[in-house]
């Protein structure tokens, strides 16, 4: 048995925090509500769930997402505290505290450039998605999955493949999906709460970058930015650039989509895609990372200059 380590630490901690990163995504919340759910089922412990950031309407549906906190106390000393998806400690951004505070502590991942910061760490690199991780987890030590936690456990794997797209759409993928499916999920409903609940401001958001969107090196490069005025010309929300450098990665001609957007005057958050050429490198350039086609970074200056020092950095790493 693996993961014996693991049962044992939450069953000998009392209180449990299960937190992901800034600004969560299906793989993060859906893992989230998963663990939650699958250690209350087992372990008859109710944990607390912190989100950082914000929370995506898509995701609202998740069985226990009620249990969410979006605001924590940092005077608080947890047993055990679990990442989920959290490829590098500053992904937690202001909650880290409650990281290193903790007597105890777990990272569940599935990002290549983690550099295993948890007391115990299962990271797998070659899993699509943390959902697919903790199948495997629960697999393993034969714990029970409910319904509400394979909900949280389908969606995860879902949109981090891209709707069973992208390259991690590997055959424990659908393994994966088929054994969620048996429990009882309905991939159909899911799917609709992940991509068919877009708002008209979102879609007429996503219309107005794709249009200003820019192109470099033969048109293998495209991008585009986002400013905080342009999300509030629409009324947006944090997540209404999801899907948004898929989108310019989907062109022909694309090798290396991505999207700059304004954090701060100073602060530039990059998100990164690409067909062939190692993104998380890029990334890491910056301090950031990922996976090789899909990674992230913050670089500390505006749009503009962010925009410039990226197009350097990719003409010299990938076609210098
Ligand atoms: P996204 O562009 O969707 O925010 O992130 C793409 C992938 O890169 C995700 O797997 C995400 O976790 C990772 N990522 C995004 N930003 C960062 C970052 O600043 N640092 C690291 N290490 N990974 C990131
Ligand atoms: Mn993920």
């Amino acid at each position: 048995m693996k993961f014996n380590q693991l049962e044992e630490l939450i069953k000998n901690s009392k209180k449990i925090l299960i937190v992901s990163h800034i600004n969560p995504d299906g793989d993060a919340i859906g893992s989230v509500c998963s663990m939650y759910t699958t250690i209350y089922d087992n372990f008859k412990k109710k944990s607390d769930i912190l989100v950082v950031g914000h929370l995506p309407n898509s995701y609202k549906f998740l069985p226990n997402i009620d249990k969410a906190e979006f605001k924590f106390d940092d005077s608080m000393v947890y047993d055990l505290v679990i990442t989920l998806d959290v490829a590098a400690l500053d992904r937690l951004s202001n909650a880290k505290i409650l990281f290193e505070k903790a007597k105890a502590t777990i990272n569940i991942d599935h990002h290549k450039t983690n550099n295993e910061f948890g007391n115990i760490n299962v990271v797998k690199g070659s899993a699509s998605s943390t959902g697919e991780v903790l199948l495997e987890i629960y697999n393993e030590q034969n714990w029970k999955i409910s319904l509400d936690s394979a909900i949280g456990l389908y969606t995860a794997i879902l949109t981090d493949t891209g709707g069973f797209r992208y390259e991690n759409t590997s055959e424990n993928v659908f393994k994966s999906a088929a054994q969620l499916v048996k429990i009882g999920i309905n991939p159909n409903e899911i799917y609709k709460h992940c991509y068919e609940l877009k708002s008209k401001n979102f879609v007429m958001f996503q219309n107005y970058c794709i249009n200003k969107a820019e192109f470099a090196h033969n048109d293998k490069i495209a991008y585009s930015t986002v400013y905080k005025r342009d999300i509030e010309r629409f009324n947006g929300e944090e997540d209404f650039t999801d899907g948004l450098v898929e989108i310019l990665r989907a062109i022909e001609t694309t090798d290396i989509a991505f999207l700059a957007k304004e954090i701060d005057s100073k602060t530039t958050k990059i998100s990164m895609r690409s067909k062939k050429s190692d993104v998380a490198e890029i990334c890491s350039v910056y301090g950031g990372g990922g996976h090789t086609f899909a990674a992230g970074c913050t670089i500390k200056t505006n749009i503009e200059g962010a925009v410039k020092r990226m197009l350097k950095t990719i003409e010299e790493k990938i076609y210098g």
